[in-house]
């Protein structure tokens, strides 16, 4: 059968994404290669494809069990013969594995690494049509999750002669890429690079919230993503605990993952994520690398990641079905002057400083993000995207200076030995302990930004350090020095502009997907593979979304595996009311069609679609 008549028939797409349909051939022409494309891009159709084109098996080395039945069971719900061989499995299902791989029934053998060092005299005697090693870049020591297992990979060139080996990873850097070609003795050089833009994620960006209102925001940025799963980052495994109680506190179904829990602990929080049974997962970055969960809607940074190679794969962990996602990042001067503490404490630390500073870049940035971002991957982009806050908002900008002076001079009166929260409330004219005992409601600057509300000093403030008015000590516990420059203003002899704070929105009501339609000018949809057209029916989403997590629940699936979040969208919006019309939805393959066409276009006629 032709690639495009597959791609049409198990996964119910009508063309290829960049580099797909050149990654199949390449590999049924019998050549190893290198892919390289974002969480989200498509990967898996690359070698699953020729697997299905080409006699025998394929097998696919994958590092976690937990992503191996991902694929599995994404693979079985589409009517194609897969299975995974793992220490799991007990003897019977084993043997009935075995032997479809014999008798060539299976397409898909999913491994790991070291059951596959023992199987290889299983694997001489099957006929095998490829191998597909996932998360390649776990077999290099530079790449971010090194896994010894991986290093005795290179058995798959040196003894499986004329089988094509394809690495497939979604980790950029030049050294790793060629680590990876190296590590695997891949015999031919080939490498396929997919852009790693993702325009279906909006980036945001709020600046200097204190922990108080960052929570008040999340829940707000919660509401208007009702029954949306997301995941919140933090930096510290008590941040994800006391983010959870308070969601709980405000009825929202939270989970938490960091790594001092109990493996069990862990794999009961991915499941009760995976199966919608919680919205939120409250995590450290120990979260994430285990599924594949494609409607993860949102990624909230509670604080901000240490690199930009971090960042960009946990926002990544959204929208990986193409829809629309926003991601969040909170970004505070006490991140920073955390981040460069550790990055001082570690073992490289001025390659972590520069990391740090990129990151911190991207947050400050007055120019479009996605193009700091793509510009960080060596991407170069002509355009503005339209999807971040600084595209949909650009900063207002006015004369900051004597706010900056107010500032600064309080930080000079007291000699400059006091920290930013001080300096807050010595401006904002706050008896607290720190200020009484030292005398600093004394001084003439107490109180002189009254007028000025705590979280607007909080945003001057990372702003004027942003501008470099001051330096923070790290060494000194975090005590703040004037700069020359700072210095030049305060004397007034420059000026100095500052952004409007951000404004906090009290009360967002429209839906995301509804505020989407009013804006027209946001080219996210527009720019992936099918159309979402006409008007969405909201209530016949919802319905479709409860059938899907019914069915979900009597096949004991994760609902994305039955639908991606996109192909209830293209349901609510062209309403097919025939099984026919059903099966011509982008992402409904012919089996999915056969299984679910009446019991969906039943639905869609009773709501008089
Ligand atoms: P990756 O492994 O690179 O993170 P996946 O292989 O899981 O990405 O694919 C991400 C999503 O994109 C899946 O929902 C998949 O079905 C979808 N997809 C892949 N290729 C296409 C295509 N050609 N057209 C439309 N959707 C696609
Ligand atoms: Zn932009």
């Amino acid at each position: 059968m032709d690639i495009k008549q597959i791609l049409k028939q198990f996964y119910g797409y009508d063309s290829f994404r960049a580099n797909q349909e050149e990654v199949i051939k390449h590999i049924m022409n019998g050549e190893d290669c290198l892919v390289l494309m974002p969480t989200g891009g498509g990967k898996s159709i690359c070698y699953q494809i020729p697997a299905l084109a080409m006699p025998g098996t394929a097998v696919v080395v994958s590092p976690l069990i937990s992503l191996m039945k991902d694929q599995v069971e994404a693979l079985k719900a589409n009517g194609i013969e897969a299975a995974a061989l793992n220490s799991g499995n007990d003897a019977t299902d084993d043997l009935i594995i075995r032997r479809k791989c014999m008798s060539g029934d299976m397409k898909l053998l999913y491994i790991s690494p070291e059951k596959l060092m023992s199987e290889l005299f299983l694997l001489k005697n099957l006929k095998i049509s490829l191998f597909a090693i996932d998360e390649a870049h776990c077999i290099s020591q530079w790449g971010h999750d090194f896994r010894p297992e991986y290093s005795q990979l290179s058995v798959l060139t040196e003894q499986f002669e004329n089988i094509p080996v394809v690495a497939l990873t979604a980790t950029a850097d030049k050294i790793t890429r060629a680590d990876i070609q190296k590590q695997l003795k891949l015999r031919c050089q080939k490498t396929f690079i997919s852009s790693f833009d993702r325009p279906n994620l909006s980036l945001n960006v709020k600046r200097g919230m204190r922990d108080k209102e960052k929570i008040e925001h999340i829940k707000r940025f919660i509401a208007v993503h009702p029954d949306e799963a997301g995941i919140i980052y933090c930096l510290s495994r008590r941040n994800t605990e006391k983010i959870a109680l308070q969601l709980a506190a405000s009825g929202i179904k939270s989970t938490i993952y960091h790594a001092g829990l109990s493996q069990q602990a862990r794999d009961a929080a991915q499941t009760a994520f995976k199966n919608d049974e919680v919205q939120v997962v409250c995590a450290t970055i120990a979260f994430g690398m285990g599924i594949d969960k494609s409607n993860v809607r949102w990624v909230i940074h509670y604080n901000m990641p240490k690199s930009i190679e971090s960042f960009f794969q946990e926002i990544g962990r959204a929208g990986r079905d193409g829809a629309p996602a926003d991601t969040l990042l909170f970004y505070s001067l006490a991140d920073i002057v955390q981040l460069s503490q550790f990055a001082r404490e570690s073992g490289q630390q001025q390659v972590n400083m520069d990391k740090l500073e990129s990151m911190r870049k991207y947050a400050e940035s007055g120019v479009c993000r996605r193009r700091i971002l793509l510009n960080y991957f060596g991407e170069e982009t002509g355009h503005d995207c339209g999807n971040c806050d600084v595209c949909k908002n650009p900063p207002k900008r006015f004369d900051g200076t004597i706010i900056v002076q107010k500032a600064l001079s309080a930080i000079a009166r007291t000699g400059e030995k006091i920290r930013q929260s001080t300096v807050v409330e010595i401006l904002r004219g706050m008896k607290s302990p720190t200020v009484t005992r030292n005398g600093y409601d004394k001084l003439k600057t107490f109180g002189v930004g009254k007028d000025v509300s705590t979280n607007d000093w909080q945003d001057y403030m990372t702003q004027m350090f942003q501008m470099g008015f001051f330096e923070v000590l790290y060494n000194e516990n975090n005590i703040l020095k004037i700069t020359n420059l700072g210095w030049e203003i305060l004397h007034g002899k420059s000026t100095a502009m500052l952004v409007v704070p951000q404004v906090i929105e009290k009360k967002p009501s429209l839906s995301r997907i509804a505020e989407r339609r009013l804006r027209p000018e946001i080219p996210v949809i527009m720019r992936f593979d099918d159309d979402l057209p006409n008007e969405e029916d909201k209530i016949l989403f919802d319905a479709l979304k409860k059938l899907r997590a019914k069915l979900a629940e009597e096949q004991s699936v994760p609902a994305y595996i039955i639908f991606s979040d996109k192909v209830l969208h293209s349901l609510a919006s062209i309403k097919p009311t025939t099984i026919e019309a059903f099966g011509r939805i982008s992402g409904i393959g012919e089996y999915k069609r056969d299984k679910y066409g009446k019991i969906f276009t039943d639905l869609i006629n009773k709501r008089g679609g």
